[in-house]
């Protein structure tokens, strides 16, 4: 039995009103899952009326795991001169990105941990060599946390690192590194110093002012209240109103394996309530992915019922949330096949929502992908010949840069 309350505020949704704080709350915590469900798939039906649901084929590749940042909840990093830290070389990237062509793929989605060693002319250099190469493919690179490394290491202000990658190739910034953002919960996840809420926030707000658009993210699950959670949403909907530059939001729960932090992991049905909630909460949002990295293929496919319009991406590699416990893999034809059980036409897409077309596999042979690659394959302790290139900053770059002394 629905309360009096919650079908008024139903109303106010069927309505296009936009939901106070407090409203927002109460359906989260009241509602039942599948009410909150249908409210939100009317939302999303609103928005996408022609019953597609979109899918891009990119790369997710780390281009280094050694970071200084150390967040208790990641389990991907390594510190600083650690054996088993690694830097990725220009020859590397062209290969994933050869491959990644190979199966209709259209974009490298590159982040990776805070490497003191890798100065901002690593990043342009590398970012000029792949447009000179590729010119047609895209570079969704580099969150807000590590532009405001590369700002603190060059002591450049973030509106002229942003200058300077854009003039490099960079094409728009994805959402990572959001986490939560209540500064309360950056600091009990040790992840205040590389970007407070604030700072995130103000990278995006510079990216959006250059004219790059940007994704927007939530890792939830860990430390944070009901309304931290929806302090995030309404923080990100307040610079969407803003701006406008967001193109999408995704949100995915905390993997607590191998994490300092540890824990437990968020249920399914708390995936699909946040996801609903998120839906009515981002009103100014067009697209919402379902995360199946995290939740898997069931309850990814599920999400097109909550909210949810995109699949993400075809992930031909991961390895962030693969080192915190998860690997889950679906390959296009998987993705497709999910998309299409739902009664949804399936359409591949760019970083801004276009339509590229039909489902790749049906056009042309492509390889089947069971397996998700990693950044490196294990035992490759390689260094990249180039790194002598680029002055470092640590005590241990700075020795493995130095020449030996002539015998
Ligand atoms: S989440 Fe990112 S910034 Fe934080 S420790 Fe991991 S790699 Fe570094």
């Amino acid at each position: 039995m629905i309360s009096s309350e919650l079908s008024r505020l139903a109303d106010k949704v069927y309505g296009g009103e936009r939901l106070t704080p407090s409203e927002a709350l109460q359906v989260y915590r009241e509602a039942p899952t599948s009410w909150l469900g249908r409210l939100a798939d009317h939302v999303r039906a609103r928005k996408h009326p022609s019953r597609i649901v979109t899918y891009i084929i990119d790369r997710n590749v780390n281009y280094t795991n050694v970071c200084v940042a150390k967040c208790n909840f990641c389990a991907f990093y390594r510190p600083v001169g650690s054996t088993e830290g690694y830097v990725l070389g220009f020859e590397e990237l062209f290969r994933k990105i050869d491959e990644t062509i190979a199966v209709g793929g259209v974009q490298l989605l590159l982040q990776g941990g805070h490497n003191p060693d890798l100065p901002l002319s690593w990043f342009e250099d590398l970012f000029h060599a792949i447009k000179s190469r590729y010119p047609d493919f895209k570079l969704h690179a580099l969150s807000p946390p590590e532009v405001l490394h590369l700002s603190r290491l060059s002591q450049l202000p973030v509106p002229e690192v942003l200058r300077r990658l854009i003039n490099a190739g960079l094409d728009s910034v994805p959402g990572g590194g959001a986490e939560i953002l209540v500064d309360r919960v950056r600091k009990l996840l040790h992840c205040y110093g590389k970007a407070s809420a604030d700072e995130w926030l103000d990278v995006m707000r510079h990216a959006h002012w250059a004219g790059l658009r940007t994704t927007a993210t939530m890792m939830y699950g860990t430390v944070e209240t009901d309304e931290e959670r929806l302090e995030h949403l309404l923080r990100l909907r307040a610079l969407q109103d803003e701006t406008g530059g967001f193109t999408a939001f995704i949100a995915w729960s905390y993997q607590p394996e191998h994490t300092e932090l540890a824990g437990t992991e968020a249920t399914g049905i708390d995936y699909l309530r946040t996801l609903a909630l998120s839906r009515l909460v981002l009103d100014n949002f067009d697209n919402l992915q379902a995360s199946w990295v995290t939740q898997g293929g069931k309850v990814g496919q599920l999400s097109l019922a909550y909210g949810a319009n995109d699949m993400g991406s075809v992930m031909i590699e991961e390895n962030v949330v693969r080192a915190a416990g998860a690997s889950y893999c679906m390959d296009e034809v998987e993705i497709v096949r999910n998309i299409e059980d739902m009664g949804f036409a399936a359409r591949r897409r760019n970083m801004h929502y276009e339509l590229l077309g039909d489902p790749m596999f049906r056009e042309r042979a492509v390889p089947r992908m069971m397996e998700l690659a990693t950044a490196r394959v294990a035992g490759d302790t390689s260094v990249p010949a180039e790194l002598q290139l680029y002055g470092a900053r640590s005590r241990s770059g700075k020795a493995s840069r130095t020449p030996p002394p002539a015998s």
